[in-house]
């Protein structure tokens, strides 16, 4: 597998038999490690021992959509529920502004309460009282029009993940209402506008393959988003795969790897996933090649119904205000805390 890795850092890409054998060869210890070795290296030549670091606010738990895997899918009904106002988001910024942060994401499930004019005038209102912050959105498919409003209120960043780039598999883990080639749009939609575009996937999602994950990594190559989420799929008890096996570290840190071996500038968070999955999960998404990390700063009383899988870390390090016991464990491991803000920017080959 070495040839394949060392082939794969140099070039950037590979024939797609290639890809196939690399992701079924990371089954053993050695070929993993040595993956996520010259990830790493990548990483660090580009960015240091920095880690950005993003305050991610969870607005609503409110959701119109019902895709299989997700704990706070519509018909959910012991979900726990909750919107955030402008107000609350607010707040949330200001601390989150006082703590350090210069990026906010404001992620919800699609609550067709917080309407386009609501995002709008809340982008507005964060964008005037912190003008030089990222405002990154996370809220679901939207038409053109309604992510052109919000990028015109001062929105950059988008994060929408494809989930799966194959039609059928798309097909098993959303309800008929829901389309990939919809999903697909709204990407485009993005980069067209001009946000920094984030997408990405769950890895083990149910009944996903070497093939599809293969589409998955040609998909991210052409497209070229700014940021790039991988995470482990984790159940949700209350959902209809509350029995589907969770995706595996391993699997997950080799994704990690090769989107950073395969895009040396990408913005590629340690998900909370990851650190939900295992303990020490954050700091090995970080030694795989990721470079960004998304503490939780939504308020202390809803974050526990934000629950899209079961377990999900919102406490210590994946905190707001854990943000020392983050600064501790980034440092055992060499890194260290970056307060830049950390646009996307491509450095000439
Ligand atoms: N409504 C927004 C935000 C969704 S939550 C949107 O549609 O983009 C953000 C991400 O969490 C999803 O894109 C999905 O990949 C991930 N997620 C949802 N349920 C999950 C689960 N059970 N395990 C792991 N990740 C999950």
């Amino acid at each position: 597998m070495r040839p394949l890795i060392d082939k794969l850092r140099q070039e950037r890409t590979l024939p797609l038999h290639e890809l196939r054998a690399l992701l079924r060869g990371i089954r053993d210890d050695d070929t993993l490690d040595y993956l996520t070795r010259q990830a790493r290296q990548v990483a660090t030549t580009r960015f240091g021992n920095a880690i950005y670091i993003r305050g991610l606010i969870e607005v609503s738990s409110y959701c119109h959509n019902n895709c299989l895997y997700c704990g706070i899918r519509k018909d959910n009904m012991r979900a726990e529920r909750y919107r955030l106002s402008k107000e609350q988001i607010l707040a949330c910024c200001r601390e989150g502004h006082t703590l350090g942060f210069r990026t906010f994401v404001l992620q919800g499930g699609e609550d067709p309460a917080q309407t386009d004019s609501w995002v709008e005038d809340t982008v507005r209102a964060i964008r005037e009282e912190f003008p030089e912050n990222a405002i990154t959105l996370s809220l679901g498919e939207k038409s053109r029009e309604s992510y052109q409003r919000f990028f015109q209120a001062g929105a950059n960043r988008y994060l929408l993940r494809h989930e799966t780039r194959d039609p059928d598999h798309y097909a098993s883990l959303h309800p008929q209402e829901m389309s990939l080639k919809r999903r697909l749009r709204c990407l485009d939609d993005l980069k067209a506008i001009g946000y920094q575009t984030g997408t990405g996937f769950m890895v083990g999602s149910r009944g996903q393959t070497i093939a599809h994950l293969v589409q998955d990594i040609l998909y991210i190559k052409e497209l070229r988003p700014e940021m790039i989420g991988i995470g482990p799929f984790l159940p949700h008890r209350d959902t209809p795969l509350a029995l589907c096996p969770a995706g595996t570290i391993e699997q997950t840190l080799a994704l990690i790897a090769i989107f950073r071996l395969m895009r040396p500038d990408a913005l590629i968070p340690s998900t909370t996933a990851l650190a939900t999955l295992d303990p020490d999960g954050r700091e090995r998404g970080i030694l795989a090649g990721a470079n960004v990390v998304m503490p939780n700063l939504s308020p202390a009383d809803d974050r526990r119904k934000y629950e899209l899988y079961d377990r999900k870390a919102a406490l210590g390090a994946e905190s707001a205000e854990g943000l020392d016991t983050l600064r501790t464990r980034l440092r055992a491991i060499g890194y260290d805390i970056s307060f830049e803000k950390g646009d996307y920017n491509e450095l000439p080959t």
